[in-house]
């Protein structure tokens, strides 16, 4: 089993640090190190492995620098190795990657980026999904297809709703303010904002969300066939 740690940085961005019971140590999609660092130091762990979702600068700015101060190896998706400086482990659909004894099941899911992985831990029941999926919202399709990202969710989709998700993004409250749009009448999503208020009035992250919740309230994941999907991505975007 993993522990799992949230990392807040830059703005909005997180970051995760996972430790294995056996004491190997990862970190996903460090934006930074300086903040990694210190919680390392703080922690006094050494990470072996640093893992990036996908190639975006707020997932791999700190790569180097802690790569340079732990001497870890880099795991991405297959296809970054042109993107990603000192790609050491390429991951591809089905591949599976151990952090000591815990074990990941790699999905692709392109979309966001034209190449994409989400991490599955069956065992902790945990997705981290990167800007794949957001609490209540969805990456922008900046290299893929709507197609592709609507592919990309329905495996998300695929997974036990028990599943965590550790997202990449705190996005949360200005996402459920957009699905209110969208589907002012749905009680769950009018509940988990009221929540959602109170948690970020407290500072607080909002993830790891809950898949069956996000199927409740994310009208993205609602939108039940690729067109409406595209519909309402398009205006989410106008939205900004
Ligand atoms: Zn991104
Ligand atoms: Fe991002």
């Amino acid at each position: 089993m993993i522990e799992i740690t949230l990392i807040p940085l830059l703005k909005d961005n997180y970051a995760y640090l996972l430790v294995d019971e056996d004491g190997s140590v990862a970190i996903l999609d460090p934006s930074e190190a300086a903040p990694v660092k210190h919680l390392l130091e703080d922690k006094e762990l050494k990470p072996d492995t640093i893992i990036n979702t996908h190639h975006h600068w707020d997932h791999t700015g700190g790569n180097q620098a802690l790569k340079k101060a732990y001497g870890c190896r880099i795991a991405a998706p297959a296809a970054d190795s042109c993107r990603i400086e000192d790609l050491d482990i390429p991951l591809k659909e089905g591949d599976l990657l151990k952090i000591g004894t815990s074990t990941a099941q790699i999905l692709e899911t392109p979309g966001h980026t034209s190449d994409h992985i989400c991490l599955y831990f069956p065992q902790e029941k945990a997705l981290f999904c990167g800007d794949t999926l957001f609490a209540m919202g969805c990456g922008r399709l900046f290299e893929g297809t709507a197609g592709q990202m609507w592919k990309s969710l329905n495996k998300i989709m695929a997974l036990p709703d028990d599943t965590l998700i550790y997202c990449g993004h705190e996005y949360t409250q200005a996402n459920g303010e957009f699905c209110l749009t969208i589907e002012p009448d749905n009680t769950a999503l009018k509940e988990r904002m009221i929540s959602v208020y109170q948690t970020r009035a407290e500072n607080k992250a909002t993830i790891p969300s809950i898949l069956g919740l996000e199927k409740q309230t994310n009208v993205f994941l609602r939108a039940g066939s690729v067109q409406r999907f595209a519909e309402i991505r398009h205006l989410k975007d106008q939205s900004r």
